[in-house]
């Protein structure tokens, strides 16, 4: 390693202690080509490797401080909210005087602040905002995000910047992706090696539907304990003001949580919810740093996967919603994917069948889950839009005219190339339209 001035103050004696007793021996979960060098391994980690941790809510802020404390220093985070009161129990980042501000700043300000060293780089930004030579600077990507579609659309960008030589992937075009997700009492991890292991795309059919849930929705259609809790805290506490007016709810205050417990039971039995347990009502009300012990398991997980060991493979589940229940397995990369086969899929319809359809199918398809897809197609020689959201009545009228249309009138024949853009993926998918006759 270069000694510099600068990094012997940075690197005082027994700081990577931790991390050394790792890179100094081979082992039996060593990597089969991992060279016993702590040298270069801390070099590696200090000075080359540039990470970008997605997103910096819950899963966010245990990523950043366990790969800074790790020893990663090239940081970057990306997250386009900002902070909300409700974050505080768990993004233990954030203090309450940083409630507005951008998460990801907020998030880079504390590691940077705290851990000597570490250079972490906020980007206030929607993932959208930036293209390939952005994410192409990456060693690896580390997601913490809530959202489908956005997991969706990195993974599609990482699988885009593949790079194939005859027909062979070129593996120093493959940025590795490490994805980590929690929903209620479950978690995963999972390590996606675009182009050679399953990716999102192939696993699609593992998420159900995805909704958002808004306030409205959390009062009219609570599914998780969460959701009976945050009804109870956030719309009856202020209206029935159960221990008198104007009296703040105290999550420290037994009282106070032994009244949102009862009540969210209740609720949760209308809805034939189960789950709702006194230390669950209590880690909702709570504002001090709790990190739910799910988040931890699945970060670590995620963190450890790299480096020196054999990494995941390829996918992590975690429960402890009944005593603790964890497994691993490999999740298959799909022949046909849609990302990351390189095989333009099939759509095989009859021959009556309507646009419409096309469209149903593309959006309600478990495989392919689109949001809101554009069609276009190259009709004798000229290229033609088929289907786009729009705002213009014009063009409603238009394409709701061609909706109605059999696809053999719009111009469309067997064998015919659809590309079709969606909020899902960077990339432009194309399907090859396969029209059967008869039906
Ligand atoms: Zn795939």
């Amino acid at each position: 390693m270069q000694v510099t001035d600068d990094l012997v103050e940075l690197n005082w004696q027994g700081r990577w202690d931790h991390i050394t007793c790792f890179l100094d021996r081979a082992g039996p979960w060593a990597h089969p080509d991992f060279d016993v060098s702590p040298e270069v391994g801390m070099n590696t980690l200090l000075e080359i490797c540039q990470v970008l941790v997605v997103g910096a809510g819950g899963l966010g802020c245990e990523l950043l401080k366990d790969l800074a404390l790790t020893g990663f220093r090239q940081i970057h985070v990306i997250d386009m909210d900002t902070i909300d009161v409700s974050n505080l129990n768990r993004q233990f980042l954030f203090r309450h005087k940083d409630v507005g501000r951008p998460k990801a700043n907020v998030a880079a300000e504390f590691i940077n602040n705290r851990i000597p060293g570490c250079k972490v780089v906020p980007h206030f930004k929607k993932i959208q905002d930036y293209d390939e030579s952005f994410y192409r600077q990456f060693h690896v990507v580390v997601c913490g995000l809530d959202s489908i579609i956005a997991r969706r659309w990195i993974n599609g960008m990482l699988v885009s910047m593949l790079s194939y030589k005859d027909g062979k992937l070129d593996t120093t075009s493959i940025v590795p992706m490490i994805d980590g997700g929690t929903e209620g009492f479950k978690g995963n991890a999972r390590v996606l090696l675009p182009g050679i292991s399953a990716c999102i795309e192939c696993t699609l059919d593992l998420y159900p539907p995805q909704i958002n849930f808004p306030m409205c929705t959390i009062a009219t259609m609570p599914r998780l304990p969460e959701h009976c809790i945050e009804y109870v805290r956030i719309l009856q506490w202020p209206k029935e003001e159960p221990f008198g007016e104007k009296v703040v709810l105290d999550g420290d205050d037994p009282d106070h949580v032994q009244w949102v417990h009862q009540k969210s039971l209740e609720r949760a039995a209308q809805y034939g919810i189960t789950g709702i347990t006194y230390r669950l009502t209590q880690g909702c009300l709570h504002t001090v740093p709790v990190p739910p012990p799910r988040v931890c398991v699945c970060v670590c997980v995620c963190v450890c996967v790299f480096s020196c060991f054999k990494p995941l493979n390829n996918y992590m589940v975690f429960n402890d919603a009944d005593g603790l229940y964890t497994y691993t397995y490999e999740a298959e990369q799909k022949e046909d994917c849609a990302a990351c086969s390189q095989i333009p899929q099939d759509l095989t319809f009859p021959s009556s069948a309507k646009l419409q359809h096309v469209l149903n199918h593309l959006m309600e398809s478990s495989a392919l889950q689109m949001k809101c897809p554009a069609i276009t197609a190259t009709i004798h020689g000229r290229n033609k839009t088929l289907y786009m959201q729009v705002t213009s009545l014009s063009f409603l009228i238009d394409f709701s005219l061609s909706f109605c249309l059999v696809i053999l009138e719009l111009g469309l024949s067997d064998g015919q190339e659809l590309a079709v853009a969606d909020v899902t993926s960077p990339q432009t998918l194309l399907f090859r339209l396969c029209l059967k006759s008869g039906a």
